[in-house]
């Protein structure tokens, strides 16, 4: 007797934000999709509980005005979360508080800007939403800040609020109309920190696609009728793959041909320490202006504690090496009010990949990505938070997630109109 094996129009490689928005978007289109996940769903949306505490993996803010939350609003999804008091935010140089200049009675208030600084950084903030983000691509930031001719104090804030909302530790390499188009999406719409983490991105997008976990592809092989999809479970054949699997270095690693993507520079990482507190310290949030450091507390605002308990997430954008990672973060946790030896729970990552490659100013920025189609096979897409020309971070990922799965429910069609 013979089987038929079942052909899927797009199998998606990858059940992070990238992969579960690219098999949503094939399944709300009538496609058949099927998502694999090497682990559990979600990558590094994912999010762990621990004695009541939800941690996300590592501070996370959702950008309230980006495309990804777009991509989810399209398909029915709504965040719920709360925005972060940027009013109870300070800012540390040299171990010491200062407000954070938010609006235009911090800007007057605060220390950490001189009085010319504060002239400079006030016209910065009140202009920024006029300024056309496209036309500073292909400039650094660095050369951008330059350009503007700032005091170094002024300078100085604006590269750590520029850090705060990129993650990028290289502002020479970081295209300046990337990371203002990030600026004015935190200044028009802010963020949100979501209750109960991540976990309601990664579920929202999760139940309605079909997602196979555990499961890990090891090859992809272009046959007669698309593409063999070599798993740990046995092969499978797709009319067209997405492969969204977080880095260039794992898509690349799956692709039949080496792609020409030129050289995306380096990831974007962070070393990561979670906190789960039975108090709500204070002040909780601090931004360091001298050291890439950044204390938040994801909740309250966002409901991810026992009552009564905060979970505080530390950054220092820029991974080095664990032990003097982790003493800075420490450090930095007890300037905001937080004492990491008296944590109910806590979690040290060392190195987290926050996006696989950051626009760079050389290539082009946002423009200058590899597009989702660009992998040298027609019948393969690729997606991710280091792809196509919109957005950074989740948004980045979300938004090249479904234009990959249109992408490649498109090749189906036309190789089933073909045959
Ligand atoms: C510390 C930290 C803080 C962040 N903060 C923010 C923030 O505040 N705002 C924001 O917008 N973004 C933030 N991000 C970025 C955001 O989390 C990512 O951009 C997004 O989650 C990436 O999604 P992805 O699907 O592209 O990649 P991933 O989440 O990495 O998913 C890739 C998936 O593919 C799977 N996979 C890989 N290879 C295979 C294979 N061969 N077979 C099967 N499965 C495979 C992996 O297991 C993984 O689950 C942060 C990230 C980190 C790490």
């Amino acid at each position: 007797m013979t089987t038929t094996r079942v052909i899927w129009d797009v199998v998606v490689v990858g059940g992070g934000l990238a992969g579960l928005a690219a098999g949503v978007e094939v399944t709300a289109a009538g496609g058949r999709a099927l998502v694999i996940e090497g682990h559990q769903p979600g990558g590094r949306a994912r999010v762990t509980e621990r004695d009541g505490f939800i941690f996300n993996h590592g501070g996370h803010a959702l950008y309230m005005g980006g495309p990804g939350l777009g991509v989810l609003r399209r398909h029915g999804i709504e965040p719920e979360g709360a925005k972060p008091p940027l009013r109870r935010y300070k800012m540390s140089r040299e171990g010491r508080h200062h407000r954070f200049p938010c609006g235009p009675d911090t800007l007057l208030r605060t220390t950490i800007l001189g009085a010319r600084a504060k002239v400079q950084v006030g016209r910065l903030l009140a202009g920024l939403p006029r300024v056309d983000a496209a036309r500073l691509a292909g400039t650094s930031v660095s050369a951008w800040l330059g350009d503007l001719g700032l005091r170094p104090d002024a300078e100085a804030v604006v590269r750590a609020v520029v850090r705060q909302g990129t993650y990028s530790s290289d502002q020479d390499d970081l295209d300046a109309g990337a990371a203002v188009n990030q600026l004015q999406l935190a200044v028009s719409d802010g963020v949100s920190y979501l209750h109960g983490g991540w976990a309601q991105l990664v579920e929202g997008l999760a139940c309605r696609t079909q997602v196979r976990a555990g499961c890990k592809v090891r090859s992809l092989t272009p046959v007669a009728a698309g593409i063999e999809v070599t798993t740990d479970a046995g092969p499978l054949t797709a009319r067209a793959v997405v492969v969204a699997a977080g880095t260039p270095e794992a898509a690349r690693s799956l692709l039949p041909d080496p792609p020409d993507w030129g050289d995306l520079g380096p990831p974007v990482t962070a070393a990561c320490l979670d906190l789960g507190l039975d108090r709500i310290p204070s002040p909780g949030w601090v931004l360091g202006v001298d050291e890439p450091l950044y204390a938040t507390l994801q909740s309250p605002p966002a409901h991810m504690a026992p009552p009564g308990g905060a979970v505080a997430a530390l950054i220092r954008y820029g991974a080095r090496n664990a032990t003097a990672d982790r003493a800075d973060l420490e450090a930095h946790a007890r300037l905001a009010g937080i004492d990491p030896e008296a944590a109910a729970v806590s979690r040290f990552l060392a190195r987290m990949v926050v996006a696989g490659a950051q626009p760079r100013a050389r290539l082009g920025g946002l423009a200058g990505r590899p597009a989702v189609t660009t992998t040298g096979h027609r019948a393969i897409a690729v997606c991710g938070d280091w792809v196509g020309p919109e957005g950074m971070l989740a948004d980045a990922a979300l938004a090249s997630g479904a234009a990959a799965g249109r992408a490649a429910l498109d090749a189906a069609r036309s190789a089933t109109l073909a045959a």
